[in-house]
């Protein structure tokens, strides 16, 4: 599987709202409140290799507006 472009996010590492890539071994559904919810791994960089950017690997988690709050 590729690394795919994740878009523009908040880097935790860089502070601010950068271009990313989506990790395909980190996506997983998870339990979230009872709810199923998918969890992406994130990498902070512009290309195809996930480099680019600062590197930094997070975690994303989505999450459908009733289960918040
Ligand atoms: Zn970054």
């Amino acid at each position: 599987m590729a690394i795919r472009r994740g878009g523009r996010r908040y880097c935790p590492h860089c502070q601010e709202v950068v271009e990313t890539r989506v990790l395909p071994e980190g996506y997983k559904q998870i339990d979230y409140r009872g709810v199923l919810v998918k969890r992406r791994k994130i990498v902070c960089g512009t290309d195809r290799d996930g480099t680019g950017g600062c590197g930094h690997m997070w975690f994303t988690i989505e999450v459908p507006d009733v289960a918040v709050g």
